[in-house]
């Protein structure tokens, strides 16, 4: 199974539109406060449901009942991410509504800061770094306000939010270390160690066949009586039941008015499985998930992203529902339509091309709500199902998230550019073509490059052959795709661009971001641990290493600062090319030791003082850079015999206030599980 099929916007460096950009924004958007909060290294924004009032009713019910599937899961992302988090969070919310002290000064700052850093991520450990949030309030104001607030939390919580060296790394993918051990994230019991993991899948995924399941995607694994491993499966009669329980009943009245055959039986399938946890169960959901293109309504449920789980194996519970954007979709249809010229025109070894590219359907949509792990933070693009039989034999789903990157552009403040492009002429070509770059290489990295390649007859499936470095190798094999047909004259003859000139900006953007603007998020003395930073990196890396004898890309230093500057777009495509023929190669044999090297050796260590020197000219940015969404709340009116007879969607603005109400609302697992 399972490669990195989420896809997030580099943000603040690229901007991304939807297809209906060029319109001028209506009056209703004019006065949108697209951005409503900004703390720590975060930024809350808000989005928009183009179109929810042209939605039959029963288009209406259907979001509706599926978004309170997904908002009923909620509290299992928190309980997969950390031990103590659902404990730590109602700790928190007990100050946040019964404190009588001062809710001003410093500690009442600190405090709340802390809790906005928490609901952001889901936990006590950063949604993107992994690193436990540091609180800058004293113990001794926690203690008194937690007391005074009619809370308590146990010893071991308290330990795991005031000490610095206690459970500080959600994942860690050090591979020096042992993976299991070093990660705090809740997937395994306390004392199961990596080799046990391997030991415990090897023979099932020895078996393989023609359609392997995806063992260990919805479980956690503990030390069972006899001191042999066990799986607690995630189920509505197992571990987090009363969740998935409360998810059920929404999803029956879903399946009540879903809008096709298709639809309806995917929905029962994912009940099925549900109640089940059988894994064979989600592999017919997912197939029939895939066959259901004609539905305007769609969605994504369950276990699903496996970045999460050093082994990457588990999946985190996950609810995105969505509406076809029909216009929007058809501008790009035009790629999904030539992925077979884009998998023969690829610089891969033959064998390992697709002859037949089978069934990607691409689409933009809107998103209509959001829970699990892909809330508050969340992707612009997500191909799925995970599984690579299925993609290879069945097809995929590829969605953009539209006004999700609208929502990006519209809050989009005082840019990088400035601070970080080389020249002039670097800043005129991000501005000029900057979005429309950044949504094709998301369309190209999705349909084409996810959906491309294939693995040599007898290798595994790359989570068991490739490990910890699967995911951040498949996200740099979706790039490289995306870079190197944005620079093909392909793209002008099909229409979705108008001259090269758009994938030059991109190759800036890529580079400029890949070495230098994203290690702003990094703390000083870190290496870069996150996936996608790392083949970000990587890519970069690897490229102007290679490219330097022909000075393809020529390092600057001006006034104490770097700049890279690329000379050459058309070597460094070429350079491209030749990475992915490379990375697709060790995906395709399994090659474990090349893929590590590569990624150690070009996507994970930070010089040190190029670090200090992005961190200093980072502050000139007014912008954090990290953001994510309020989500919009639905009600439904009914009439006397209960029935929905409308559903109206209202726009909060306050953060912490969605928090609370979503604690009162959609709250069903206790604190440990
Ligand atoms: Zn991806």
């Amino acid at each position: 199974m399972a490669m990195r099929s989420t896809c997030f916007a580099l943000l603040g460096l690229i901007l991304f539109v939807s297809c209906g950009g060029n319109e001028k924004p209506t009056a209703a958007q004019e006065e949108f406060q697209w951005e409503v909060d900004q703390f720590a290294d975060i930024r809350v924004l808000r989005y928009q449901i183009p179109g929810w009032e042209q939605l039959t009713l029963q288009q209406k019910q259907l979001c509706y009942y599926l978004n309170m599937a997904g908002l009923a899961g909620r509290d299992i992302m928190w309980d997969q991410n950390y031990r103590h988090n659902l404990r730590i969070r109602r700790a928190l919310e007990a100050i946040l509504r019964d404190y009588k002290g001062e809710r001003k000064g410093a500690e009442w700052e600190a405090f709340e800061t802390y809790a906005k850093q928490v609901y952001f991520s889901n936990g006590i450990h950063h949604h993107y770094s992994n690193d436990k949030h540091a609180p800058a309030f004293s113990r001794a104001w926690f203690d008194e306000a937690l007391a005074g607030s009619g809370g308590q939390l146990p010893a071991e919580a308290l330990e795991a939010i005031f000490n610095p060296e206690v459970d500080a790394k959600k994942v860690s993918l050090d591979a020096s270390k042992d993976l299991v051990l070093a990660s705090a994230v809740n997937f395994y019991g306390e004392d199961v160690n990596q080799k046990e993991v391997e030991q415990f899948y090897a023979p099932m995924e020895a078996r393989g066949g023609v359609a392997p399941l995806s063992y260990g995607l919805n479980s956690k694994i503990v030390r069972g009586a006899n001191g042999q491993l066990e799986e607690r499966v995630y189920k509505v009669d197992g571990l987090y039941g009363a969740a998935l329980s409360e998810s059920v009943k929404w999803l029956e009245k879903a399946a009540g008015v879903a809008e096709t055959p298709e639809q309806k039986k995917a929905i029962e399938l994912l009940i099925q499985y549900y109640r089940t946890g059988d894994l064979k169960t989600w592999d017919d959901f997912n197939v029939t998930w895939v066959g259901d293109t004609k539905s305007s309504v769609d969605f994504i449920l369950g276990f699903v992203e496996v970045y999460n789980d050093p082994m990457g194996k588990r999946g985190s519970y996950e609810a995105i529902v969505e509406v076809n954007d029909p216009e929007a979709t058809r501008n790009m249809a035009v790629i999904m339509d030539n992925a077979q010229w884009f998998e023969d025109n690829s610089p891969l070894l033959p064998q390992h091309k697709k002859k037949d590219v089978v069934g990607i359907t691409y689409r933009f949509i809107n998103t209509v709500g959001e829970a699990g792990d892909a809330a508050p933070s969340t992707p612009v693009g997500v191909n799925l199902p995970n599984a690579n039989w299925i993609r290879d034999s069945i097809g995929s789903k590829s969605v953009s998230l539209g006004n999700i990157s609208d929502a990006y552009e519209k809050s989009s403040g005082s840019s990088s550019l400035e601070v970080f492009c080389h020249d002039q002429e670097e800043i005129d070509l991000a501005k000029a073509h900057g979005a429309l770059a950044g949504k094709l290489h998301t369309a190209l990295h999705e349909v084409v490059g996810h959906a491309s390649g294939q693995l040599e007859p007898g290798v595994g499936e790359t989570d068991a052959t490739l490990k910890s470095f699967a995911s951040t190798l498949e996200e740099g094999r979706a790039d490289l795709v995306a870079l190197y047909f944005i620079m093909d004259p392909k793209l002008v003859e099909l229409g979705v661009m108008p001259s090269l000139e758009v994938g030059k900006a991109e190759y800036d953007a890529y580079i400029r971001n890949g070495l230098l603007v994203q290690l702003r998020r990094i703390k000083p003395g870190k290496d870069i641990e996150e996936s996608h930073m790392r083949n970000r990196m990587w890519v970069s890396a690897w490229t102007y290493e290679k490219g330097m004898a022909d000075s393809v890309i020529v390092k600057v230093y001006r006034n104490g600062e770097t700049y890279y500057d690329i000379r050459d777009y058309d070597k460094l495509r070429v350079l491209f090319g030749d990475l992915l023929r490379e990375v697709q190669r060790i995906k395709s044999q399994g090659d474990y030791e090349a893929g590590r090297a590569l990624v150690e050796n070009y996507g994970v260590k930070v010089d040190q003082a190029l670090h200090a020197e992005v961190l200093k000219r980072a502050e000139k940015i007014k912008t954090a850079p990290y953001a994510g969404f309020i989500q919009p709340e639905m009600e439904a009116v009914t009439d006397a015999n209960g029935n929905v007879t409308e559903v109206k969607v209202s726009y909060p603005t306050d953060f912490l206030g969605q928090m609370l109400r979503y604690a009162d609302r959609y709250s069903f697992l206790p604190d440990e599980n």
